[in-house]
């Protein structure tokens, strides 16, 4: 029997109701699934309750996204020219236990410190703007949510730019002088938060780091495991099965768990749930080293 320990259900970007993908796993013939929602929990308790029902094993789980130049900063690497994608998978956390909170509280204090990141490149650049301006506009329009286009306005009034498309051409969008990127965790954090509800931290689709060779893929794996990563997921639908060979040697040479799944979003991406067939058994070694506390 399989099991499937990475998927995505509506409360992220599937199309899949959480609820749903327990049906289909039974459909599928799989015996345990794990939601990880994107950066949410959401899901869990609905898809935990229609697992119940259907018999199949239920592993409350998500997956956070973080900032994969902390890792090359770490080891004093240069990044590769194409920064690639760090998503940091949680297991067995407890979703109905307030240390889950601590999660959303880190991820939007990580969204707020990007626009002070964005003022501070524009101030590098010699405008002269604060911050404070920006939150006085956003109070002043009610606005909840401070954002780019609250700072191109002040750009705006203050003459730098001649629109708010300028201001983006010019200053902050993607890619230009001021621009920060989105709002990523520290892997550490990410990491910390995730034990902090008592659940185990796995690298998602390491093939999606994009580094620049092997040796740099072991030294970030090793870097990972300094702040605390427990496994590795071997198993995904990105990864050849040469890579899943090598990814689950360098994990068992690192004392790494291992795990594994689609990356199921239902309809978006033409994957099929449980496509990665995944012994129970990686399960039972994750289960055993949850309860034994990671
Ligand atoms: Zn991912
Ligand atoms: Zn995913």
């Amino acid at each position: 029997m399989f099991c499937d320990l990475h998927m995505h259900s509506t409360a992220s970007d599937g199309t899949h109701a959480p609820a749903e993908l327990a049906r289909l796993a039974l459909a599928a013939g799989l015996g345990a699934i794990a939601l990880t929602d994107h950066d949410t929990t959401a899901g869990l308790p609905a898809c935990a309750a229609a697992c119940a029902e259907s018999g199949v094993a239920f592993v409350p789980g998500i997956e956070l996204s973080a900032d994969p130049g902390a890792i090359w900063t770490d080891i004093g690497q240069a990044p590769p020219e194409r920064l690639g994608t760090l998503h940091i998978l949680g297991y067995f956390i407890r979703h109905d236990e307030p240390g889950l909170q601590a999660i959303h509280r880190r991820l939007l204090d990580a969204r707020a410190q990007r626009n002070p990141r964005i003022i501070a490149n524009l101030q590098a650049l010699g405008v002269e703007i604060a911050y404070d301006d920006v939150l006085e506009l956003a109070r002043a329009e009610g606005s909840r949510v401070v954002g780019r286009p609250h700072i191109a306005q002040v750009l705006l009034k203050k003459g730098y730019v001649k629109s708010i498309q300028d201001a983006f051409a010019r200053y902050i969008g993607e890619g230009k002088a001021a621009y920060a990127r989105t709002d990523l965790l520290p892997p550490r954090e990410a990491i910390e938060a995730i034990h902090g509800t008592g659940g185990l931290a796995s690298m998602a689709h390491p093939v999606q780091l994009r580094c620049h060779d092997d040796a740099a893929m072991d030294r970030a794996v090793v870097c990972l495991r300094s702040w605390g990563l427990d496994a590795l997921e071997t198993r995904h639908t990105d990864h050849t099965p040469a890579q899943v060979d090598r990814y689950g040697k360098l994990a068992a040479r690192l004392g790494l768990l291992t795990t594994g799944g689609s990356d199921f979003h239902g309809e978006r991406k033409p994957i099929g749930l449980g496509n990665q067939r995944v012994p129970m058994e990686v399960l039972d070694r994750l289960r055993a080293a949850a309860k034994a506390g990671g």
